[in-house]
């Protein structure tokens, strides 16, 4: 047995070999050192011809889901290999096979699963100048592909999809991109997998037979030379491990990441579309106020539409339509979410079936929710919004799956598929003949158990059944004396004798014998009824696609009558107009309604950017917030938490908020925030929306504000950028932008003094915020009144050194440079970042000065002389 097992561990090298001993998988060597710390299971050995005994650990095969999906969880490969025989009646060792390997990405166990999301498997290919990523999700059968240029691009897709297992080519994981941060961010595994699954013509053949074409240009691929190699490795993959014929895969869709609007990874944290940034719960996110899905599917498809807004304004008044409708016809609208109610995740059961695991509870479950469409169909009827109207055009309500299931399988049936009960009377004549066999059995073991008390004159004489002995004649002690001769002993107990006699054997062979028959018929017919709903895998999954859709609408359109949204209406000339809009999440934190609404306006001529200022407290993160939320809202289909809004489509949402320290890549903040600066300025676009909150607080005051200065003079430059931008910093020197730059304007976020003290109203206003009030928030946040008296002295003192009104001699760039005055402290030299060095003398001083022999103080001499001169 041992030498069995070591040639199929040789084969699953890279998975912990669960071998299956009678009602146990057993682990040995490594295998079991780990298992044993992982799943914190005693540690045995074995002896196995070796010197030292092999280590050795074991789970029971009835608890097999739990730890399979423990180990997994943890980022392990699982090979299951199962007896092939029953070892009662084989001859020499039993056959053994590995009949499928679980894997992070493809775990199928649905109790450990999150209903509401997608467990994607993904795999990744990069090739020249490209890369191809395909994901799959084995529990619903979703297959998707698309090709990106860009490295960036990539991550965020991957962030978006934020598959639990990641599989690529070689190339990937040698392209120096920092998969280590993927890795360690994602918390999954990421390897490569040999060449030979990346082979060209190996992953065109297995698509073409996995999808029965004999081209790949019908499936839509044609344009995807890098994508069908990534595609067809996952396929590869995925046959290898599941070890079956994956029938529930039957689309591969292709995808342009240019369909959305592209959200980059700190943009989907900052804006806490899925998650709260801090504690990662749903709790608090923007898919926590939407979500009133009464279906996994419908959750799930709500969050795709959250994580992938749109772009096309014909796409998103198709929603913003159906939602109307669904708005003024409430009646409906929540009839259908009643019948949506009790349907089960029937995308994850379809699998199920494909998998042939699905037991029969689970195959009543698919039933009931089947018998629920037809109504849901018929209120659809009348609706006449286009994509409503598609929907119920696409929706199948399955009725004949639903019969057959029905008519053939008993109400309230068991778990076990091997027990019988499954099997509803009427359905097949021989499995109601063995029925009756079976409950005459039991009458007949009645009239000889009577008979027998008479005969003998054992008043208490009971005949009953156990595993082991079959059935028996029961006779307490007191009674024992008057048991006849033809009694044949077979066990005794403290108080009891147990016997056998001929004719009991007999009947025990009818009975037992219409048992086994009508269990082995009952397994058949009822694997027969699961392999015909299999056949139609692709029906019960459009359905569940429909079925997705109307929850998702209608849970939006609940959401937007409960909190008072607004359609919004959608234009392409780039101006956001938002009348009293509010924080759809904040709103829904502070209590009473005492949240405060505000406008926002926004266009691409003199209303470009806004600056704003305001205390901290003040609300100036949750008001920027609140205009991306609400364009991304509009943008998936939403009514939109305001009175009004007119909203210009982006293409892209770019956040900088502060204090999103990126401590697990090990950077600094500061270099964490230039990082997505940069990444901003270089990929966004004149239709993109900005989020900059507080640019430059990571390092000194005047390096903090030069950048802040020249980011936004690079951004109202329609010639370099031109995006419309909210802009909030603590640096009241901005304020001076307004004016100098055409498009930039300034709002603040109002305060009232009262006193020494300050009451925040919450409302932006024109203009901007003269002072920081820094010392009152500290007052407000509880720091002692010592502390912030000393500030306020020391507050004093600054004033006098005011630097405010230099700043206000600074060019702009590209204006006529104001005349240089002299100052003479060193602060000015810093603001020399936007004058552009010409003097060519002291240029050239500068790079004949030989470093290496100057002190410091030389240098700093040198430097203060060569300014001198500028
Ligand atoms: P800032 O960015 O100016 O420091 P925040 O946006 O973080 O301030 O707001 C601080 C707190 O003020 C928020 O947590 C929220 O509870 C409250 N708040 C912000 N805006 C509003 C508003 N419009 N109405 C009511 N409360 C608000």
């Amino acid at each position: 047995m041992m030498q069995q097992y070591m040639k199929t561990k040789e084969e699953y090298k890279d998975c912990i070999l669960f071998y299956r001993l009678g009602d146990f998988y057993e682990m040995f060597f490594d295998d079991a050192l780990v298992a044993s710390k992982e799943l914190d299971i005693t540690l045995t050995g074995k002896n196995c011809g070796l010197e030292e005994r092999a280590p050795m650990c074991g789970v029971p095969f009835h608890a097999v889901d739990g730890y399979l999906n423990r180990l997994v969880s943890k980022g392990y490969k699982v090979a299951i290999c199962e007896q092939m025989e029953d070892p009662a009646t084989a001859k020499g060792i039993v056959k053994r096979e590995v009949v499928r390997i679980a894997t992070p990405g493809t775990n199928l166990d649905m109790q450990a699963l999150d209903e509401t999301k997608n467990n994607y498997i993904m795999c990744v290919v990069y090739m020249e100048d490209r890369f191809g990523l395909s994901v799959a999700d084995v529990t619903t059968g979703d297959y998707f592909v698309t090709e990106i240029n860009t490295e960036e691009k990539l991550f965020d897709e991957i962030y978006k999809l934020m598959p639990s297992e990641l599989i690529c080519n070689e190339a990937f994981f040698m392209s120096g991109m920092n998969i280590e941060d993927l890795k360690n961010r994602l918390g999954i595994t990421i390897y490569s997998l040999d060449p030979w699954y990346f082979d060209d013509a190996i992953c065109q053949d297995t698509l073409k037979e996995h999808f029965k074409v004999g081209s790949l240009t019908g499936l839509g691929l044609a344009d995807y030379d890098c994508g069908i190699i990534a595609s067809g490795a996952l396929l590869i993959y995925l046959k290898e491990t599941q070890k079956t014929s994956l029938s529930h895969m039957s689309r591969l869709i292709p995808y342009a990441a240019g369909k959305y609007m592209l959200l980059d990874s700190s943009t989907r944290r900052n804006l806490e579309l899925c998650e709260t940034l801090r504690e990662k719960q749903k709790r608090g996110s923007l898919l926590w106020v939407l979500d009133k899905t009464k279906t996994a599917m419908g959750a799930r498809n709500l969050r795709k539409y959250i994580e992938q807004p749109l772009v096309q304004k014909y796409d998103i008044e198709k929603r913003l339509d159906a939602l109307n409708e669904l708005l003024d016809n409430a009646i409906s609208r929540e009839e259908i979410r009643e019948y949506l109610s009790p349907i089960y995740d029937l995308e994850r059961l379809v699998s199920k079936i494909t998998y042939q695991s699905a037991n029969p509870r689970d195959m009543i479950a698919f039933e009931s929710s089947l018998s629920m469409l037809p109504h849901i169909k018929y209120i659809l009827s009348e609706m006449t919004s286009p994509l409503l109207k598609e929907l119920y055009e696409d929706l199948d309500t399955l009725e004949d799956l639903c019969t057959l299931i029905k008519d053939a399988i008993q109400e309230d049936p068991p778990l076990a598929m091997k027990e019988g009960g499954i099997i509803r009377d009427g359905y097949n004549p021989e499995v109601d003949k063995l029925r009756s066999a079976k409950s005459d059995g039991k009458d007949w073991l009645a009239k000889l158990e009577s008979d027998e008390r008479e005969k003998t004159g054992i008043k208490n004489l009971k005949i009953k059944y156990n595993k082991v002995f079959g059935y028996y004649l029961e006779v307490t002690n007191s009674f024992k004396d008057l048991v006849p001769d033809y009694y044949t002993r077979k066990q005794t107990l403290a108080n009891a004798e147990r016997y056998i006699i001929p004719e009991l054997k007999e009947l025990e062979d009818t009975i037992l014998g219409a048992e086994d028959k009508l269990y082995s018929l009952e397994y058949e017919l009822y694997s027969d009824i699961r392999s015909r709903v299999a056949k139609d895998v692709v029906r019960v999954q459009k359905t569940a696609k429909v079925i997705a859709q109307i929850d998702t609408l209608a849970s939006l359109a609940l959401v937007a009558e409960q909190n008072n949204y607004v359609r919004p209406k959608i234009n392409e000339k780039g101006v956001i107009d938002i009348k009293d809009g509010r924080h759809p999440v904040v709103e829904k934190m502070i209590p009473n309604d005492m949240f405060i609404s505000n406008d926002t306006y926004l266009n691409d001529k003199k209303d470009r950017i806004a600056i704003i200022t305001g205390p901290n407290m003040a609300g100036k993160s949750t008001y920027m917030r609140q205009t991306a939320l609400i364009v991304l809202m509009a943008q998936i289909g939403s009514f939109v938490p305001a009175s009004k809004a007119d909203i210009g489509l982006v293409d892209r949402i770019f956040t900088r908020v502060g204090a999103s320290d990126d401590l697990a890549s090990g950077q600094s903040t500061f270099m964490v925030e230039m990082t997505e600066v940069a990444n901003i300025l270089r990929n966004a676009t004149s239709k993109s929306l900005l989020i900059l909150d507080e640019i430059g607080r990571g390092t000194s005051t005047f390096d903090g504000l030069s950048i802040a200065w020249a980011v936004i003079e690079h951004i109202s430059n329609s010639k370099l950028l031109g995006a419309k931008t909210l802009f909030a910093t603590h640096y009241h020197e901005l304020t001076e932008l307004e004016g100098k730059i055409d498009n930039v304007n300034n709002y603040c976020i109002a305060v009232k003094e009262n006193g020494d003290d300050i009451i925040f109203l919450r409302k932006i206003v024109k203009g901007g915020a003269d002072k920081s009030y820094g010392i009152q928030v500290a007052k407000l946040a509880g720091v002692p009144e010592s502390v912030t008296d000393r500030a306020k002295e020391i507050v004093e003192e600054l004033v006098q050194t005011d630097i405010t009104s230099r700043i206000k001699d600074i060019a702009v760039l590209g204006a006529p440079k104001p005349k240089a005055k002299k100052y003479d402290d060193v602060d000015l030299a810093q603001m020399s970042l936007f004058d552009t060095v010409k003097d060519d003398d002291v240029l050239k001083e500068l790079k004949e000065l030989d470093l290496g022999n100057l002190t410091p103080i030389e240098a700093l001499n040198t430097l203060y002389q060569l300014q001198n001169k500028l």
